[in-house]
């Protein structure tokens, strides 16, 4: 692989049990994001096909980028992630070389999750106004050839790059099914030509590419097509019995005494996961500021309390509100 691959591999492992609630969306993750990677035979038998691309969307701060993590954790597969900041760069064909490049790494590392952080950035919706992003569309194009198996070979010219975003109209509106040959194969196993593009052999069976968004009526509907990320799952916000599962989670990590969690968790409606946590670094900061401030800063005296918590959430406000989650 060429120098300067914007994707990284995440070794960090997050278990399922870091994770507070959310069980009917661990379930459905475990169902199409680890079963394909870890028992594809099984699948085959059943015909059942796998799932080769999964949405999650769902409000900011509220796990998405965690459960992927512990999906690759828990399946011991390599996770790639890649976010549009990375994507984006001003030399021309650059960004589609990062995509194709993720891809490609992807399957060299295989069996491995491809997670593409607020892809919304990638592959959002297609706008009218002529010039608003070639690069946007051609990121478009990168992927949906990518996501379809037929994957571009990295040394094309970037003349040719404009193949593809001339083509992107027509895969847009083409039904990808990955079963029979699509619209776009010429027939031929592992050896395709799109637009004058000749494309190089891919496997994708052991890769799963994974998109996350906090905006998904901003992606374009091409992407969310069969045979692409097709599976859709929503990551809500946490309830209260969900709160009560991330606050016990991060105050085990803490010395704490006489917490009363369901009153905590009570006070903090439209709070996010990311919001929960905050609030117990905040609540861990003002037990050492209190007693720094009488000057008995020690670790055996230090304990998180109830109170503590109550000046925190002066302080730490939700991120969340009941317009903002109207929209999912
Ligand atoms: P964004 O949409 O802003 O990228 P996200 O939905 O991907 O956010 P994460 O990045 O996974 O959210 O989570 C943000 C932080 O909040 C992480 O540190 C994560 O551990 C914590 N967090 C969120 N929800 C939970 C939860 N249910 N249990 C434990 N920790 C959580």
């Amino acid at each position: 692989l060429k120098k300067g691959l914007s994707c990284q591999v995440d070794l960090q492992p997050v278990l399922w049990n870091s994770i507070g609630g959310l069980d009917d969306v661990k379930a459905e993750i475990q169902q199409s994001i680890e079963w394909p990677l870890l028992h594809p035979d099984a699948l085959r038998r059943m015909d059942l096909a796998a799932t080769k691309g999964v949405l999650l969307y769902g409000p900011p701060g509220c796990c998405k980028t965690t459960l992927v993590r512990a999906a690759a954790t828990s399946c011991h597969v390599t996770f790639l992630s890649l976010s549009g900041a990375q994507v984006y760069s001003p030399y021309v064909g650059e960004s589609e070389r990062i995509i194709s490049e993720a891809f490609q790494k992807a399957r060299a590392l295989s069996p491995c999750i491809l997670f593409f952080d607020e892809i919304d950035s990638l592959v959002g919706k297609r706008s009218t106004k002529s010039g608003q992003s070639r690069v946007q569309e051609r990121i478009l194009a990168t992927m949906l050839n990518e996501m379809d198996g037929i994957g571009t070979r990295l040394d094309m010219k970037t003349d040719a790059l404009k193949h593809t975003s001339e083509s992107v109209e027509r895969m847009a509106n083409s039904e990808c099914d990955t079963t029979d040959k699509g619209p776009l194969s010429n027939g031929v196993e592992g050896c395709e030509i799109l637009d004058g593009i000749k494309v190089s052999e891919v496997d994708m069976s052991h890769v799963i590419v994974v998109g996350a968004t906090n905006r998904p009526d901003m992606l374009d509907a091409a992407i969310l097509r069969p045979g692409r990320l097709d599976r859709h799952i929503y990551v809500p916000p946490p309830d209260a019995e969900g709160r009560k599962a991330i606050l016990n989670i991060q105050v085990s990590k803490m010395s704490s005494k006489d917490l009363d969690l369901d009153h905590i968790s009570d006070h903090t409606e439209y709070f996010s996961g990311a919001d929960l946590k905050n609030l117990c670094r905040e609540a861990g900061l003002t037990a050492v500021r209190e007693l720094s401030s009488q000057g008995q800063l020690n670790a055996e005296s230090l304990c998180v309390r109830q109170h503590h918590f109550a000046t925190a959430l002066e302080n730490v406000r939700p991120s969340l509100s009941k317009n903002l989650l109207q929209q999912y």
